[in-house]
């Protein structure tokens, strides 16, 4: 059977706009993984008749209630009462609770005042979800064929409290396992994909197929519901090829976390390091690289070299090539790469020029041109993108440094770089 929950955040500050609900994000992002449908998201004030409200609309249509926030001991922490109201549950005191909270403020050294025992109220019959990161424990029950979880507000609490107490209570409702496997993309926007996908996407039923826009691509998420996760797995697996068959060279992976991840696997597989030169992008190339835990065994460093001095200094790139072409030109893109590579003694470099804006150059070049230049042994190509001239500076710069880094993907993959 399938599911669908739907999350009421508490707090007068989230309506106000003093802080972003990112606990309906993370929860939603988690739902999503378990496969349950989730279509509102209500944020309401510290207000019991609202929150009763909210509660007696949400129930009207999904099985599954989330609420977080209004658990601590303080007077605007009201939503239990409300909630338990709505359900004509009583509030009874739970000594186990009690008993936690007391520990925690021993632990502390600080004395426990009478208010926080409210926090050990909950409703008759629920189930307690033990709060081992606060001290506003969590609740569970089911009550006319709703199910409804009650999580603290602090972000970090909740999202320990969702990982570690919702998920294990929401994955024993489901009558089977759900796995899901993301195929990874790169430069290939969610309604060019879907469009591509669209035919695949309205023949699934199970598994299903889902795109999600990324800043670097879509994501294509692949949702199997099955008795066992290798039967879901083995589900999955032929939608996996086909989504693959169709996007072709723009997958990067599957279950992969980013393209920079991508590159630092293939040059480690093949013994390889990377170096390299950078004039637009003021070293965010390197940046992405230099992320990742473990690039030290890959990456040999890199130049910024943001003055025509600096490239024909560091990266040796003749004087007459930067008169006559400029700096933003293939032929500086392509004598930065090379220098680079001679310059950090590395297998490959990759170099990048262009315009960022907000303004084109002296020479013309459009906002968000940008040549970028991979040069490896034997060889070099230069490759052009254009991020388009109403481009923000910040999207140029890390559109192409993500493009950058995509070159080398495709060169370690023996695909064309354009
Ligand atoms: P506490 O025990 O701290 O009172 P609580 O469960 O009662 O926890 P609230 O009092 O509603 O939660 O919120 C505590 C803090 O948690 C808020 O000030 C806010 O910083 C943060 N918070 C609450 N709800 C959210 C949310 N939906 N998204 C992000 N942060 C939130």
């Amino acid at each position: 059977m399938s599911h669908t929950a739907e999350l009421i955040a508490v707090g007068t500050e989230l309506l106000l706009g003093n802080i972003a609900n990112t606990d309906a994000q993370m929860i939603s992002q988690g739902l999503s993984q378990l496969g349950i449908n989730v279509y509102y998201h209500t944020v309401v004030g510290d207000n019991p008749q609202r929150v009763r409200q909210a509660v007696d609309i949400a129930r009207g249509r999904a099985d599954i209630l989330i609420t977080t926030g209004g658990l601590g001991p303080t007077c605007d922490d009201l939503t239990k009462v409300a909630v338990a109201q709505a359900f004509g549950k009583e509030l009874v005191y739970h000594e186990p609770s009690a008993q936690r909270i007391r520990e925690r403020f021993a632990q502390r050294g600080t004395p426990v005042t009478e208010n926080n025992f409210q926090q050990a109220m909950v409703p008759e019959g629920c189930t307690v979800l033990d709060n081992d990161w606060g001290t506003a424990p969590g609740v569970a029950f089911q009550a006319d064929g709703t199910h409804v979880l009650m999580l603290p507000g602090p972000p970090r609490e909740c999202a320990m409290m969702f990982r570690h107490r919702a998920l294990p209570y929401l994955q024993k409702l489901s009558d089977g396992v759900i796995a899901s496997r993301t195929v990874k993309t790169f430069g290939i926007g969610e309604s060019a994909a879907e469009a591509l996908l669209r035919d695949l996407m309205n023949a699934l039923h199970n598994p299903t197929l889902a795109p999600y826009a990324k800043p670097t691509g879509t994501e294509l998420r692949i949702t199997a519901h099955a008795p066992t996760r290798e039967e879901a797995l083995r589900l999955i697996a032929p939608v996996e090829e086909q989504v693959k068959a169709i996007l072709k060279d723009k997958v990067i992976g599957v279950d992969v976390d980013s393209l920079e991840e991508v590159c630092l696997r293939l040059l480690k597989d093949r013994g390889l390091t990377v170096g390299t030169a950078e004039s637009c992008t003021g070293g965010l190339m390197a940046k992405l690289l230099t992320d990742l835990p473990g690039s030290s065994a890959v990456f040999r460093g890199g130049v910024v070299s943001y003055t025509d001095a600096v490239k024909r200094g560091l990266l040796g790139v003749p004087e007459d090539l930067l008169a006559q072409h400029g700096a933003v030109s293939p032929q500086v893109a392509q004598a930065m790469a090379q220098g680079a590579r001679s310059a950090l003694g590395c297998d490959l470099a990759l170099a990048a020029t262009g315009v960022a804006g907000p303004d084109p150059d002296d020479r013309g070049n459009p906002i968000g041109l940008v040549y970028l230049a991979l040069a490896w042994e034997g060889g070099c190509q230069v490759v052009p993108f254009r991020a388009g001239t109403q481009a923000e500076r910040e999207r140029v710069r890390r559109m192409a440094a993500w493009t950058g880094l995509d070159l080398i993907r495709r060169h370690l993959t023996g695909l064309p770089l354009a």
